[in-house]
């Protein structure tokens, strides 16, 4: 560890000043490829040349039969819930800690969310809550890698073959992310993917499904497609559907990015484990623990807890403000679990759509409890990817901003 700037007279730079590695990446092969499409007039279409390019390049990437891409990764959630036949009287377990899709996309299949805690020490969906929360309207289970860590898909591809439903691995945040040396994505019937402008590969906005079942394969290219059969008539639309498909030019941007990919996970993992031995040795720090079954954790976010009451008592939006003075751009993360967003809260969505009838007593989705998930939205802090692809030696900026914040704290 670095010596720290603390003493009497507190130091009236930022510990870091010099930028962090900016994202998106705005390179050379990207705008070349864009440059590709533009030229060769096909911009639209799931036949474009540049579609179909990153839809292979992206299953072979991830070992899968079948990637096939689509507006976003809400919309990719959604067409796989409509693809396995879940929709109004059905019940889908998620989390409560994860970004508020994971839970929407189930409304708009007009099925209904039930929340299942995570674990306290990965964020992911714990396998004993879902056990407890699997019930005779479960229709799918959607389970998030949150930030990057692979929830326990052992555990839970059991869980869900057992009882007869399928599981969706929401993973959002870990492109490159692997469990047991296998690619995240590709253990449930479905792996949903976004490409918003955070995401770990990015083309502003865009979104994926993989799979390895043929027919599941096939529903969601039809179903991203107007409800158009593959190979069938333009105007013959024979299923439910909408125009959900990919320009393009994001598929351009997205073939740059994922030459990029490998590269970027490797050099996040490496931030990542200087961060979890010098964060650990400071009082009030705990880094999550990482699974050994994660042979790669994907670090959409860096995610450490935070105990006030080594800091004085300073309150962990304060802190989180405090590192970013330093230079650090951490965040506190969720504010709340899901549950207790206003829509679920205060049930502000139409209930009759999800085959809720008068005689069932409405879910009091805020009385849930759910202490895993409220307790992580009270002391977790957010690290974003990007920091972790500075040179790992520079992780030494965020260690010594903890440092510097703390003793400030202390001494005052
Ligand atoms: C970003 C995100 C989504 C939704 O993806 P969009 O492309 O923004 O629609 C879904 N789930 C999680 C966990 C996410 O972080």
């Amino acid at each position: 560890m670095q010596p720290t700037r603390t003493g009497a007279s507190v130091p009236p730079t930022p510990v870091r000043t010099r930028p962090w590695p900016q994202w998106p990446i705005p390179d050379a092969s990207g705008r070349a490829r864009l440059a590709d499409v533009f030229d060769g007039g096909e911009w639209n279409g799931v036949t474009a040349p540049a579609v179909l390019d990153f839809e292979a390049a992206f299953g072979r990437y991830l070992n899968a039969r079948h990637a096939t891409t689509c507006v976003n990764g809400t919309v990719s959630l959604e067409i796989a819930l409509s693809a396995l036949g879940v929709g109004s009287g059905d019940e889908v377990v998620v989390p409560p800690y994860t970004f508020l899709a994971t839970a929407t996309a189930v409304l708009g299949v007009n099925a209904l969310p039930v929340f299942a805690d995570i674990d306290p020490e990965t964020y992911c969906l714990d396998p004993e809550a879902l056990e407890a929360a699997i019930g005779p309207r479960t229709a799918a289970v959607i389970c998030v890698h949150l930030g990057g860590h692979p929830a326990d898909l052992d555990r839970l591809t059991e869980i869900c073959e057992r009882h007869g439903v399928a599981l969706i691995e929401d993973a959002a945040h870990a492109h490159g992310a692997r469990w047991r040396d296998r690619p995240v994505g590709t253990f449930g019937q479905y792996g949903s993917w976004s490409f918003q402008g955070s995401k770990n590969l990015t083309a502003g906005e865009g979104g994926a499904l993989t799979t390895d079942d043929d027919a599941l394969a096939v529903a969601a290219r039809e179903i991203r497609n107007c409800g158009r059969a593959e190979g069938g008539p333009w105007y013959e639309h024979y299923r439910f559907g909408g125009n959900w498909r990919l320009t393009a030019f994001q598929a351009a941007l997205l073939s740059a990015g994922l030459e990029q990919l490998p590269g970027q996970v490797e050099r996040r993992e490496e931030c990542a484990a200087r961060l979890d031995e010098e964060l650990a040795r400071i009082e009030g720090i705990r880094p999550l623990r990482r699974d050994p079954r994660a042979t790669t954790h994907a670090h959409h976010l860096y995610l450490f807890r935070y105990e006030p009451e080594a800091f004085g008592g300073l309150p962990l939006d304060a802190f989180t403000a405090a590192l970013r003075h330093e230079g650090i751009p951490a965040m506190p993360g969720y504010p709340r679990p899901l549950n207790r967003q206003p829509l679920f809260a205060e049930r502000r969505f139409d209930q009759r759509a999800t085959g809720w009838r008068p005689e069932y007593p409405p879910t009091r989705f805020d009385r849930l409890g759910l202490p895993v998930s409220e307790r992580a939205c009270r002391e977790t802090v957010w690290l974003p990817h990007h920091v972790l692809l500075a040179p790992p030696e520079e992780m030494s900026d965020v260690v010594e901003a903890v440092d510097v914040v703390r003793r400030r704290r202390l001494a005052s």
